[in-house]
């Protein structure tokens, strides 16, 4: 017996029906939620993950901008552009989708931001927030893939959770998220000597690296949760998460948890960006 898949498209959904109400009272009042993505360049995944985002936003009723400009568009008017939709009362979340290109410092772009658009959860002031355990927007994706933990009913208090990976966007929220429930965190990295020693003794295991097979078969215990955050393609093009799946699934046995990729973290991600920016609206008020 394999371990139980933990769908992240069902998840997705249920989530985004349990969206609806709030979105139809927040219309009601004139507040429909707003989300404004803007892209600079013509990164071709860049844009596929946009167009993902904004179709998301028109499927369940938000308001949607997005907003595309060329490479050479400057820093100069980018601010400006976030500025104008910071004094916007009908955008409540504001994404600027990374990377930007080379000449455009992405820190300055982020704290640009008001930190109540902040649909992405990357400024310093939601990161503070996070570090502080003070209400905020957190980082789609680790905040994905606390409700993917917890839709297996798994307890996370006084559990190990090892988190590979320590990138801002990812690895550190996550682990700040884990330690906020109570879980003992372990933050793995490229420097970490052993990486299997850690994750064998996880009842809990992130994968966020970007290197497909990071997570093997002989790496972790039976029964544990493993998370594939990762997003890579294999030798024929296709996706796969950093985790060898199918035998890290058999090595999970009938008691452990475990995501797919696709249909895992990543419809999560989006969920979550719409949940965030419901959640702006909300405190807009
Ligand atoms: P990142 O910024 O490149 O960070 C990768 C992290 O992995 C770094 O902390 C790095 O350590 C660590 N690492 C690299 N090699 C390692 C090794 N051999 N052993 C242990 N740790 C190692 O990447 P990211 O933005 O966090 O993204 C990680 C992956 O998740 C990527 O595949 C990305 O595409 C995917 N992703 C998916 C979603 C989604 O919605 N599904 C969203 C975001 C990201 P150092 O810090 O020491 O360099």
């Amino acid at each position: 017996m394999t371990a139980q898949l933990i769908d992240g498209l069902t998840l997705s959904q249920e989530i985004r029906v349990g969206l609806g109400s709030r979105i139809a009272a927040l219309t009601a009042v004139g507040r429909r939620p707003g989300l404004a993505v803007i892209l600079v360049g013509d990164d071709p995944a860049s844009a596929v993950y946009v167009r993902n985002k904004v179709r998301a936003c028109q499927e369940h009723g938000l308001h949607s901008v997005l907003e595309r400009h060329d490479a050479t568009f400057s820093e100069a008017a980018l601010l400006q552009r976030v500025a104008a939709l910071n004094a916007d009362p009908g955008i409540h979340g504001i994404l600027v989708q990374m990377p930007l290109p080379p000449h455009i410092d992405p820190q300055k772009v982020i704290a640009a931001i008001d930190t109540r658009k902040d649909v992405d959860g990357f400024s310093v002031l939601s990161a503070g927030e996070l570090m502080s355990g003070l209400p905020g927007l957190r980082p789609c994706t680790p905040f994905g893939c606390m409700r993917l933990i917890a839709s297996t009913g798994v307890v996370l208090r006084g559990k190990h959770a090892v988190v590979i990976g320590r990138s801002n966007t990812v690895g550190k929220p996550m682990a700040l998220l884990l330690l906020q429930a109570h879980a003992t965190v372990t933050v793995c990295h490229s420097a970490t000597p052993d990486l299997a020693w850690h994750t064998r003794q996880a009842d809990i295991v992130v994968a966020a690296v970007g290197r497909r097979n990071t997570l093997r078969a002989d790496m972790v215990k039976p029964g544990a949760i493993v998370i594939d955050v990762g997003m890579n393609r294999d030798d024929g093009g296709k996706l796969c998460g950093d985790v060898d799946f199918a035998a890290v699934r058999e090595a999970l046995g009938p008691q452990g948890w475990i995501t797919p990729v696709p249909g895992g973290v990543g419809p999560m991600t989006i969920t979550m960006l719409l949940v965030n920016t419901v959640q702006a609206a909300e405190e807009s008020a």
